[in-house]
């Protein structure tokens, strides 16, 4: 199973980190083995700095049709990502660590209509940080999973996360998170 992320897939996101719009979508992976279920975030202990990134996510059958959704946290060690970009190297280390993508519960693809007036929410200790809409992703999502599609070996399972509004920022022991889509889905973790 894969895990096809996006980058700067939302203006005031690529902004608070200083970052050009890309003139097109921006693909990295995260480690498949990275998606966990649990609902406890273990902070490694070496990385520094671990940011959340909530972001919606689809799941993708054989086909490169559409039939999942979740809420998943890209989690990112922001300073060492900072390191990396800076001297042109991958953002694996920054982005493949163990339990990096915690997922939320799935619920079925509602559709592209009603995917794209989605809203979510992500809460940090009952304090939202992240407020996003698909509606303003850079790429929509039909042209993302057609980019990523055509260029890559799509399997039956995979997920694309599909960027991060702004607001990241960082975890810490003992925060309490939680992320809805109102109505559809909810999800809590605590930060271990
Ligand atoms: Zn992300």
């Amino acid at each position: 199973m894969n895990l096809w992320c996006v980058g700067r897939n939302y203006r005031e996101h690529a902004n608070e980190l200083g970052n050009q719009i890309p003139d097109k979508p921006l693909i990295f992976l995260k480690a498949g083995s990275c998606l966990t279920e649990s609902r406890h975030i273990i902070l490694p202990d070496w990385a520094g700095d671990i940011h959340h990134e909530c972001e919606l996510a689809v799941q993708v059958d054989g086909e490169g049709r559409l039939k999942a959704l979740a809420l998943a946290l890209d989690l990112t060690a922001r300073s060492l990502q900072n390191e990396l970009k800076k001297k042109g190297e991958p953002w694996t280390l920054a982005k493949s660590f163990t339990g990096a993508c915690p997922m939320s519960p799935s619920v079925p693809f509602p559709g592209m209509e009603q995917f794209s007036a989605l809203v979510f929410h992500f809460y940090k200790n009952e304090e939202i940080t992240q407020h996003g809409k698909a509606a303003d992703m850079i790429f929509p999502l039909p042209i993302l999973l057609s980019y990523v599609l055509k260029h890559f070996p799509v399997k039956n399972g995979d997920w694309l996360l599909t960027g991060t509004p702004a607001g990241v920022g960082p975890l810490r022991r003992g925060d309490r998170l939680l992320a809805d889509i109102p109505g559809m889905l909810s999800v809590t973790w605590d930060v271990n």
